[in-house]
């Protein structure tokens, strides 16, 4: 979601918008270390703003949420077809938030959402291996060698996957379906669908329902509740 640059330095603490759009009419504001004096310039998260060559953002307090992302919503700030994106569940929230990671649209499940940038890159980067769990409902009823082969770690575009666990919760031998419990830690696109689809087992259906220790106990399909205190101090 991009959003007027005044509104951005407002938010962020600079000044009040008005206040803002003086401050850049008079090119003291740069984007991406290039001068804007237009008014109607949109930003983005990932630009940074500089006012008389200093960040701004510095005065933004640093905010984390625990979301229930529902399916069929982008997991990310903006999007070039205008569907809604997880961001667009906190309009109410002022800080310039993002999600953790992501979730495929079609995914449901836990996803974090921050402004705080050393959390965000503690917590996607592999070699910290934070655990999540998924619960995939899957075409067909993995064999336990085929469960094996995704504990064991499977070649995916020639890359062996780390091992994961895994459960079944449930089967369908009707419908030729099955429910099965996935804790990976690794954060590759598209890890888990391609895992089961490896061992011939199309994902139909996927949801996070962790994510390190926390889980969506509490929450509603597309509610979200601020992490404590204890909770972040955890996280890092
Ligand atoms: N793995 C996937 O395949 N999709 C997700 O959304 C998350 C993990």
């Amino acid at each position: 979601m991009a959003e007027r640059l005044q509104k951005v330095m407002a938010k962020a603490g600079v000044a009040s918008r008005r206040k803002s759009e003086v401050i850049i009419a008079s090119g003291r504001v740069s984007v991406n270390n290039k001068v804007v004096t237009e008014l109607g310039t949109k930003v983005k998260v990932s630009d940074s703003v500089e006012v008389d060559g200093v960040p701004i953002g510095g005065k933004e307090k640093k905010v984390y949420f625990l979301f229930y992302k529902p399916r069929r919503i982008i997991s990310s700030v903006s999007d070039e077809k205008n569907r809604k994106t997880v961001v667009d569940f906190f309009e109410d929230i002022p800080e310039r938030i993002y999600p953790v990671g992501r979730l495929d649209y079609d995914t449901s499940g836990l996803l974090l959402l921050t402004n705080d940038g050393d959390l965000d890159n503690r917590l996607t980067h592999p070699k910290y291996e934070v655990e999540k769990t998924y619960v995939a409902k899957v075409e067909g009823i993995p064999t336990n060698d085929e469960l094996k082969q995704l504990r064991l770690g499977i070649k995916i575009h020639g890359k062996k996957t780390s091992p994961a666990k895994t459960n079944i919760l449930e089967t369908d031998p009707k419908k030729k379906t099955a429910v099965v419990q996935l804790t990976i830690h690794e954060g590759k696109n598209h890890e888990v669908k391609n895992m089961f689809k490896a061992i011939n087992h199309p994902v139909k259906k996927l949801k996070r329902e962790s994510y390190s220790f926390l889980n969506l106990r509490g929450l509603q399909s597309g509610e979200f509740r601020p992490l404590k205190k204890i909770e972040v101090e955890r996280l890092y």
